[in-house]
């Protein structure tokens, strides 16, 4: 009998052409028998290092690129930390091109906003800390609870400002908590676990372009450690957790700190949390400004898991899928989802540019629109 939500269903997919990078709460544990740090660093100054711990016949050239996979985040923040990612590189599941896990704490949404407000250096941290909800609790756009107004399990969404566990409980990734000095920078704990499997074709170099039915394994690699750094939705658990077994709202204690930051036409200022094919989308001003759209569940939404971007609106590496011969780039909106949420960049940006950022995404969106018709 199930007693709490499950968080197994946290996982990315895959399915082609487009293939989907999983991600989620699932641990994977495995015997590490080689270490790996990261001992060639760019000449810029940099503090946010990544300690790969690959499993034992991983090739030299996973090992190369996951190593340069770090360094693409590296030259991007400058968090006195260090990520503890365990890498293996095997044959999954038919149609699985990789998975992750990460470690998770769970916190107060006070915590979080006192950290927040202490660790925010950007134009972007100050109007997100600025408009984040006041009080020891938030207001959740929900649906599917077993305790909802509307029944048990109802698509229809109510507004859950109740004030009880899920209102006022951040669970937070563990590298996102050392970001935020919630935990120590040094903590020891294996932040996430990423694996790859053998059984697709990987372009290891792409600095030559990504070869023609092949994946771009640095970019692929690069995606992973960004949902690692923290690029996670919990709305994943309540989609994957209200389909004939229901849970009542204060058990879906899976508000991420990216949540705070996911706003829909509905919810106003409140978080939308709900599982369903709403548009629902990235907000750093309390849902004012329309960012770039998040996508919203493989069970309730558009197919994708909640922890990514809409899918192939070329909103950044966090888009749930890519295609073989495609480069997978980080994006400034990737880059200003991870800093409201505790990261520190290495450059900060003035503030027209900062609020030009809010607008590309919406930018993009509306291109391809534009092309679909
Ligand atoms: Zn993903």
């Amino acid at each position: 009998m199930n007693t709490h939500p499950s968080a197994a269903r946290r996982q990315d997919t895959l399915s082609g052409p487009r293939i989907l990078r999983r991600s989620g709460a699932k641990r994977v544990l495995r015997a590490l028998t080689v270490g790996l740090g990261i001992a060639a660093l760019p000449a810029i100054s940099q503090a946010l290092t990544f300690n790969f711990v690959a499993t034992s016949g991983t090739s030299q050239a996973a090992i190369d690129g996951f190593a340069a996979a770090g360094t693409r985040w590296s030259s991007l923040f400058t968090d006195n930390v260090t990520i503890n990612i365990n890498i293996d590189f095997s044959a999954l599941g038919a149609g699985i091109l990789g998975q992750a896990g990460s470690a998770q704490v769970l916190t107060s949404f006070t915590n979080t906003k006192n950290a927040l407000n202490a660790d925010k250096t950007s134009f972007a941290d100050n109007i997100a800390v600025a408009n984040l909800q006041t009080g020891p609790a938030m207001s959740l756009l929900m649906n599917r609870t077993l305790n909802s107004p509307n029944g048990a399990g109802n698509a229809t969404t109510f507004l859950d400002n109740d004030g009880d566990a899920n209102n006022t409980s951040i669970r937070m990734n563990t590298a996102n908590a050392k970001a935020l000095g919630i935990l120590a920078g040094n903590n020891p704990v294996v932040d996430a676990s990423i694996s790859f499997s053998t059984l697709f074709n990987w372009d290891f170099d792409g600095s030559d372009g990504i070869t023609a039915g092949t994946f771009d394994f640095v970019g692929v690699a690069t995606h992973e450690i960004g949902h690692a750094l923290g690029f996670t939705s919990g709305v994943d658990i309540l989609d994957g957790n209200s389909t004939g077994t229901f849970f009542r709202d204060d058990q879906f204690t899976y508000v991420s700190t990216l949540d705070l930051f996911r706003h829909s036409a509905e919810s106003g200022a409140a978080i939308d949390w709900a599982a369903d094919n709403r548009n629902k989308y990235f907000s750093i001003d309390g849902g004012v400004t329309v960012g770039p759209f998040f996508s919203n569940g493989t069970t309730w939404g558009d197919g994708r898991q909640a922890s990514h971007w809409k899918d192939n609106l070329g909103i950044g590496i966090m888009d749930p899928t890519s295609a073989p011969g495609e480069p997978l780039a980080i994006s400034a909106n990737d880059v200003m989802a991870l800093d409201v949420i505790g990261w520190n960049r290495a450059s900060v940006p003035d503030h027209a540019s900062s609020l030009g950022l809010v607008g590309l995404g919406v930018a993009a969106l509306a291109a391809m629109r534009r092309r679909t018709k």
